[in-house]
């Protein structure tokens, strides 16, 4: 059955908005309500339960076994009240999205029957029979074994019918075979070096936290139009398509009135995210046509990445009930722009100081000078690593184009924070400094005005922003699981910490004032960054890539290079210090990720070559024979082809286009063999990646033929079609 694209693009423009429904209640009513969190912790377990569970979350013990089988039961008792029959540990492993192995509560009563059966032991641990997770060689099938362990620091949740647990996901000798783990070793270690230093200025300090808001960027599809595109089903992007007249050039569509009926899919999303207690905030049209972003409020960074996992699950699921198909690949469409997940990282104490604000007081302000500059260091020493943490074959579309941010890591701070640090640089050692918050005070000394938060000028191109009382990492990819770049952020940040704080204990035993002393151990460090890291310049500029390799940052953006990143000396031993990461580890998450970067291209030039093949030659092929029937009519009827110069050309110009797309199908197809057949793997994703360069090569006749060829035998939805209709 072949179904014509013109009845497809027909019935999606007939599809209305579903009526959702009147929400009757406020937010507030259902917030929350398929989580086991605090309140019905408090419902459902006894008091010696509670506080033995509550201190295990916040002080990170172990629970023992009983107080396992109590909150098991409690759990138990909460779940089956929503319905629920079967449970899962809910992982998150080295592919894309989440792991689930359901199993049902039932078990045999001993007297004929069943009953539901949930007792500590299946809370706490499971033994995933799943050797087919991507572990870079660390678990070999003869230790097939895995565990999932449960993450009492992220709530229990439901999802239909089935109680999730989060977990991480370790081997059967305890490596990470997961994005949990090293991000949950790097969050402690970013904690526990904060911490002593916010104890110089308040012993009261217990905590420090990190916090973490992204912004999902995503793209929104008719789903029969989807399914017509071969490439976007399996590969998540267009591998061809020529663009349309009109993109995003007049800048009509950000911020613009939502179309209703992707306005009745953000509202169901949104509900279903209320209920499983992500506090979704914002919601708006993007800049490229059919682009949305949706950013939840920031919280604790572990649980911040846990409800982005589970928000992507239910962007998908959601989406097919309004007949839409959401696409999270970074680079959908060539020409305009991409999608990304801006991450919006910071420190705080438990009792309520942010870190990387400017405070009130000159005190609280030399402890966010502590933060930022420090902060700024750690990315100027792992740049390379940070880039390495956002590499992927769809964020390599992305990165290094005109969007930002772009391929080299750099930090901006904006005129107000560059002026302070360069001030600070001019005042001669052992000079008191009070860095004053509010304007007015203090005007002879240095001064963060009080209206910073507002006015920090933005800079768009920035990978690594100041963004007045956060850093945003602006270059995660929109489907990336950001516990990647997050692991390597707060793992680099807590290892020049801990450095700092040795610098300014040898200052403070030299017997200098603490305000000299911080001043004292911060201005080297000020000096290294300010003219390094920090660019406030344009970053899409081809300036800044001879000036940043001047610079000494990493210009590179081979993606399986960058990869490489992750296992340079520096690198190791930062990971080692830090107990995020070892060598082992490291080695096996890289050949994971050149491993995954090549089987993608593999499948994306595959697919490429088979829509060369079947598509797209039959339909040039079947316009040349119509072309060359209406020439010879023409010559039979009129004995002649006068006036027929236009189809001639036509003629010829889609028979050459025909026999370059066939030429070049056939050099990528031999370039994927000689790819696939090698075997190291690091080797074998280089190869990969010059096959990116073919599919673009390929790509271009294929596009020009789209212009030539009639529109009603054109086979597949176009890029307008694909991006105006919703
Ligand atoms: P913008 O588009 O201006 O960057 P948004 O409101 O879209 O702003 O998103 C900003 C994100 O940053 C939100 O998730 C917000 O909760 C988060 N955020 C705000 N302050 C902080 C902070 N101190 N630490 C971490 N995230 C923050
Ligand atoms: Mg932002």
């Amino acid at each position: 059955m072949s179904v014509n694209r013109l009845d497809l693009v027909r019935s999606s423009f007939e599809k209305k908005a579903l009526s959702t429904g009147p929400f009757d209640g406020k937010v507030s009513d259902i917030f929350g309500e398929l989580v086991f969190d605090r309140a019905k912790m408090r419902k459902y377990l006894d008091p010696d339960t509670l506080s033995a569970l509550l201190e295990c979350i916040e002080g990170g013990g172990q629970l023992d076994r009983r107080t396992a089988d109590e909150v098991a039961k409690g759990m138990k008792e909460w779940a089956l009240s929503h319905g629920v029959t079967h449970v899962t540990h809910w992982f998150q492993p080295l592919t894309d999205g989440t792991a689930e192995k359901h199993e049902t509560l039932i078990d045999y009563d001993g007297k004929g029957g069943v009953i539901e059966r949930f007792d500590g032991s299946s809370l706490v641990q499971q033994e995933p029979d799943a050797s087919s997770f991507p572990n870079g060689g660390i678990r070999a099938t003869f230790e097939a074994r895995g565990y999932t362990a449960w993450d009492p620091t992220s709530p229990v949740f439901i999802q239909e019918d089935t109680l999730c647990i989060p977990t991480i996901f370790v081997s059967y000798t305890g490596e990470a075979l997961d994005y949990k783990t090293p991000f949950k070793r790097a969050l402690k270690a970013v904690c526990e070096a904060a911490l002593p230093i916010c104890r110089l200025f308040d012993p009261k300090v217990k905590k420090v936290y990190c916090y973490l808001g992204m912004e999902q960027e995503y793209f929104l599809v008719d789903e029969a139009l989807y399914a017509s595109r071969t490439d976007l089903m399996i590969t998540g992007r267009t591998l061809l398509g020529h663009m349309s007249s009109k993109n995003q050039q007049l800048d009509d569509h950000y911020f613009g009135a939502i179309p209703t009926r992707v306005a009745a899919f953000m509202r169901d999303l949104e509900i279903a995210a209320f209920r499983l207690g992500i506090p979704v905030k914002t919601r708006h049209n993007e800049v490229a046509p059919n682009q949305f972003e949706l950013a939840p409020i920031y919280g604790e960074a572990n649980l911040s990445n846990d409800q982005n996992q589970i928000l992507m699950n239910l962007m998908n699921t959601i989406a097919r009930k309004h007949s839409f198909v959401v696409l999270l690949h970074e680079k959908p469409f060539e020409g305009i722009n991409g999608s990304g997940k801006h991450n919006n990282w910071s420190l705080g104490t438990d009792t309520g100081v942010p870190l990387l604000a400017p405070g009130k007081d000159a005190r609280s302000n030399l402890q966010f000078m502590i933060f930022l500059v420090n902060s700024l260091a750690a990315v100027q020493k792992h740049n390379a690593l940070l880039k390495a943490s956002i590499a992927s074959a769809g964020n390599e579309h992305r990165l290094g184009g005109n969007e930002a941010p772009p391929a080299i890591v750099s930090a901006f701070l904006g005129r107000t924070m560059t002026g302070v640090l360069r001030k600070l640089l001019e005042l001669p050692s052992g000079t008191p400094v009070e860095i004053a918050g509010k304007k007015g005070r203090k005007v002879d000394l240095l001064e963060i005005p009080e209206i910073f938060l507002d006015n920090t000028d933005r800079n768009r191109t920035s990978p690594f922003a100041f963004t007045g009382n956060r850093f945003e990492f602006r270059a995660v990819g929109s489907s990336a699981n950001c516990a990647g770049a997050m692991t390597v952020l707060n793992a680099a940040v807590a290892d020049q910490l801990v450095a700092y704080k040795a610098a300014l204990d040898r200052e403070l035993a030299a017997g200098k004032e603490f305000d000299v002393a911080v001043m004292d151990s911060l201005k080297p460090i000020i000096a290294s960054v300010v003219d390094v890291i920090c660019f406030d310049g344009n970053g899409y500029s081809e300036e800044w890539v001879r000036e940043a390799a001047r610079r000494g940052l990493d210009t590179r953006t081979c993606v399986p290079e960058l990869i490489s990143a992750y296992t340079a000396p520096e690198s190791i031993e930062m990971f080692a210090r830090t107990g995020v990461f070892s060598e082992r580890e490291l080695e096996a998450r890289n050949d994971v990720k050149w491993d995954t970067y090549s089987k993608k291209i593999q499948i994306e030039s595959l697919v490429l070559s088979r829509m060369s093949v079947n598509h797209i030659i039959p339909a040039a092929l079947e316009y040349k024979s119509r072309l060359l029937q209406g020439l010879k009519l023409n010559q039979d009827v009129f004995g002649n082809l006068d006036g027929c110069s236009a189809e001639r050309r036509l003629v010829e110009e889609i028979s050459s286009l025909v026999e370059t797309i066939s030429a070049r199908v056939d050099a990528m197809q031999e370039a994927g063999k000689a790819a696939k057949a090698e075997p190291d793997s690091f080797r074998r994703a280089l190869a990969y990646s010059r096959i990116v360069q073919d599919m673009t090569a390929l790509r271009k006749p294929i596009d020009r033929l789209e212009e030539l060829v009639d529109n009603r035998i054109w086979p597949l939805p176009k890029y307008r079609e694909l991006l105006f209709i919703s």
